[in-house]
């Protein structure tokens, strides 16, 4: 294996890892929560509807 492959493999675990890591820290979240990006706005009128299309299309 050749160290850029080695690389471009950490790079895409880290971001599924990082993905996964959020998704439940919004499956987590209630409506009116403060959203998990620290935006300060309340979580269904920050990243909500994100994180619902983004659950469609992965799960
Ligand atoms: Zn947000």
């Amino acid at each position: 294996m050749t160290l850029a492959l080695v690389e471009v493999i950490k790079n895409i675990k880290s971001v599924v890892y990082k993905m996964l890591k959020n998704m439940q820290v919004y499956k987590d979240t209630k409506r009116n929560d403060a959203c998990p990006c620290q935006s300060g706005k309340i979580f269904k009128k920050c990243c909500m509807n994100e994180y619902r299309e983004a659950k469609k299309k992965c799960w």
